[in-house]
């Protein structure tokens, strides 16, 4: 079932810009001399990345930015970009048949792990990570992999409202060094659970992982999905709203890896990580935080990210999770504290 979410969107707004800034310059501030955690290795192009660098922007669904520190260094978007594969698939296809196809739920095994294939009869099930963002990238529309290529990259430039490009050097590397993909891809295929060309679909779903972003063009990209599917810097509708909805939906139990529940736990908002160090955390209606640092925690989320992520959740009420009591009710009213 798709919602519609016109009438029933339940969110509220951030506070005002000079509140902003200076929750963002305390947040800031706070995490930047951090430097627990580790750089990726594996990826030789993602290893050589400077483990200092230190980015974070806020974009709100009217399209004002804030950002900090290094939020225009850019770096390959990786895993980041399933989100929003899975969005337009979603968009192509619809809610029901990528549910039946890839599924929606948290495996719990790490991101580029068999076991959720071998689990589920051919199911990948977590459209968050590899299995099932390869599953969804071959679902791209397109008789090619040019084609399907064509297609995401035009889609994921629309998500940032710029032309995105390819890290040629991270496509390289990550090319020379994706045998697990393409085992995950054939395994997949021989499930009857991949639509296109198994090798085809992981050199697309390369090219996608190899895109450079900045961490302002992941808040950009998140607050598109914050905003109904509208890029609040362009205007442009991007997915419809109710596929934005889904796409947060996912994130919530799947986006930060084995940490998801955890990561709900304490920040409270939907988000999305990859191994370069990047995060994009979405609150629907209000806006969505994009931020870099490539030192990873064991789980592959970036520990600057994550924490930066947690604080400006909490200082600015982004958190989907938290509310109130009513502050209008009768004194006379039903409010009773049992002890
Ligand atoms: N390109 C990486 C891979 O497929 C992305 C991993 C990630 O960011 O989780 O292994």
């Amino acid at each position: 079932m798709s919602h519609d979410t016109q009438n029933t969107v339940s969110t509220g707004s951030l506070p005002g810009p000079d509140v902003v800034e200076a929750v963002l310059d305390e947040a800031y501030e706070r995490f930047r001399d951090l430097d627990e955690g580790t750089v990726i290795e594996g990826v030789p192009a993602l290893a050589d990345a400077e483990p200092d660098l230190f980015g974070v922007a806020l974009m709100d669904s009217d399209g004002a930015e804030h950002i900090r520190g290094d939020a225009r260094h850019q770096f390959s978007i990786q895993s980041i970009s399933k989100a929003f594969a899975y969005a337009l698939v979603c968009q192509e296809i619809g809610h029901d048949a990528v549910l039946e196809r890839v599924g929606v739920d948290n495996t719990g095994v790490p991101f580029d792990s068999v076991l959720a294939i071998e689990h589920n009869e051919g199911h990948p099930m977590n459209p968050m990570v590899n299995a099932g963002a390869i599953a969804a990238t071959g679902l791209a529309p397109g008789d090619s992999s040019a084609e399907r290529w064509d297609f995401l990259l035009h889609g994921l430039s629309r998500f940032a409202g710029r032309e995105l490009e390819i890290d040629e050097a991270v496509y390289r590397s990550e090319s020379r060094s994706n045998q697990r993909n393409q085992g995950l891809a054939l395994l997949l295929e021989g499930h009857g659970r991949l639509s296109g060309d198994a090798l085809g679909v992981v050199d697309v779903y390369t090219k996608q992982c190899s895109l450079l972003v900045d961490a302002r063009d992941l808040a950009v990209m998140g607050a598109t999905l914050a905003s109904g599917g509208v890029n609040p810097r362009t205007g442009e509708q991007v997915v419809d709203a109710s596929i934005a909805r889904d796409t947060v939906s996912v994130l919530a139990s799947t986006g930060m890896y084995e940490r998801s529940g955890e990561w709900l736990f304490e920040v409270g908002a939907p988000a999305k990580s990859g191994i370069s160090g990047g995060i994009v955390m979405v609150s629907p209606g209000k806006g969505a935080v994009g931020a870099f640092s490539p030192r990873l925690d064991d789980a592959g989320n970036s520990v600057r990210g994550r924490k930066v992520s947690a604080h400006l959740s909490r200082a600015l009420g982004l958190d989907v999770f938290a509310s109130r009591p009513p502050s209008d009710l009768p004194s006379e009213g039903p409010r009773v504290r049992r002890r």
